[in-house]
């Protein structure tokens, strides 16, 4: 994939650059005009203005967003960001990715996103639970177990959904555990939920080294951000005898080369400790982690991180992205011309989506899964989807991110196809 002027400016904006993604799969399928215009446009889109009571008596009104992009395939999925730069054009982008995220690992599901311009740490935590049931009371008109169901993104939690959850039970007069995802365990909310945008990682890494015939132990592997998804995934590895040699977080980043333990280091990183402190290796910065001679290289921190100027160094041979969006279009050129194997965010960090769907599955039925009963079953779909993508883009000869792309835009052009238009 060349770089234009069209990419470059399209990167300032979300939603364009989501539409310029959009028109390469759809110009390869050789959808037709009608199909193409309805896939690129987002079916419903809601934006409210709401009074939140604050502490010290005063009212403040917020703006908040649901969009939902394409519902041929399911009921709307996608979670609710809290974050002062969300506006309209960022929840439509994060919509039409949730579709084709759900899309690739085969959800039937529909593509969603919601978010509130806030910066949740700036309020009380009466005043986010104030702002989460009245935005809730707003969102009522659009979600619910059959049509759209929110979960948790970048500033909200289990706690915010738990609101969600009480909020819309309140309204109805009886409680709906399905109305949203990512809920606590004690209302409805999944075993191993917590862990699956990390497992599904991990059983990613897992398959691409079993098709390329690589002996497991002593695999190097570096992780770029030690959150929720980074720590889960550099337990998991280490566990499996992978060599864990760096770890990073906005601080910076520590290198061993005879490995780390994730588990020791998070322990430490909980009771205060900040990670580059920890005496059991080098300081490196986050540039230097990327660029590490590694087997195996996780970005699971933000977007944006393997650009232009970095990818040229990269000695990883296989990149398996934990973030949304951490290589930019110029760098994901740079890579697939240097041979590197790169799984994208759309289908490697599928399995919070995944464990969100059982989830939902459960509470539908009200009856619970042990975690490894849900453990095992992400498996199954994380490594039946990249096998699928892989065998694609074996046959039409692209990336393993052009082949996601292919398979997800194909299933709902076919879903929206054969629904045909009402009336
Ligand atoms: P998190 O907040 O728990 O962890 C993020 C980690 O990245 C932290 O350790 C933070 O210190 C580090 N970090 C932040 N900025 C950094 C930088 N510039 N350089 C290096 N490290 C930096 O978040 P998370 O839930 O682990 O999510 C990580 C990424 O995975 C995000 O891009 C998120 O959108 C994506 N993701 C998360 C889930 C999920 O279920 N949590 C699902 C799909 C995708």
């Amino acid at each position: 994939m060349s770089t234009t002027r069209a990419d470059k400016a399209s990167e300032a904006n979300p939603y364009a650059m989501a539409l310029a993604q959009f028109h390469a799969a759809a110009d390869r399928l050789g959808l037709d005009d009608g199909l193409r215009q309805v896939m690129a446009t987002c079916k419903r889109e809601l934006v409210v203005h709401f009074p939140v009571r604050m502490d010290d008596g005063s009212i403040r009104v917020f703006t908040g967003y649901r969009v939902q992009h394409n519902l041929a395939r399911g009921p709307g999925k996608g979670g609710i960001r809290y974050h002062p730069a969300v506006d309209l054009d960022e929840v439509r982008a994060l919509a039409m990715w949730m579709t084709w995220k759900t899309a690739v690992v085969n959800l039937p599901y529909g593509g969603a996103k919601g978010g509130v311009a806030v910066d949740p740490h700036q309020l009380s935590l009466q005043e986010l639970e104030n702002l989460t049931r009245r935005f809730a009371t707003e969102l009522s008109v659009l979600i619910g177990p059959q049509e759209d169901i929110p979960g948790p993104d970048m500033g909200t939690n289990a706690q915010v959904m738990a609101w969600m959850m009480d909020t819309i039970s309140m309204h109805r007069g009886y409680t709906v555990p399905g109305v949203v995802t990512g809920k606590p365990v004690s209302i409805g909310g999944s075993q191993g939920r917590l862990e699956a945008t990390g497992r599904g990682l991990f059983y990613i890494v897992q398959e691409v080294v079993a098709q390329r015939h690589l002996d497991r132990d002593g695999l190097t592997v570096a992780v770029q951000g030690f959150g929720n998804v980074g720590s889960v995934v550099a337990w998991l590895l280490h566990r499996a005898g992978y060599r864990i040699v760096a770890l990073s977080d906005t601080a910076g980043g520590i290198y061993n080369g005879r490995g780390l333990d994730p588990d020791a280091l998070w322990h430490h990183k909980r009771r205060g400790g900040r990670l580059i402190d920890a005496p059991v290796g080098d300081r490196i910065s986050n540039d230097e982690l990327l660029r590490l001679p590694v087997d195996v290289l996780i970005p699971a921190a933000v977007e944006g991180q393997l650009t232009s100027a970095n990818a040229p160094a990269v000695q990883a041979r296989i990149i398996v992205e934990g973030a949304n969006g951490p290589t930019t279009p110029e760098a994901d050129a740079i890579l697939a011309e240097k041979g590197v194997l790169v799984v994208p965010d759309i289908l490697a960090n599928a399995g919070g989506v995944v464990v969100s769907y059982f989830e939902w599955v459960q509470d539908l039925q009200n009856f619970f899964w042990e975690e490894e009963e849900v453990n095992e079953r992400l498996r199954q779909v994380m490594v039946r989807a990249f096998q699928q993508v892989a065998r694609l883009a074996e046959a039409e000869g692209t990336t393993l991110r052009e082949a996601a792309m292919l398979l997800a835009v194909q299933r709902v052009a076919e879903a929206t196809r054969v629904r045909g238009i009402y009336p």
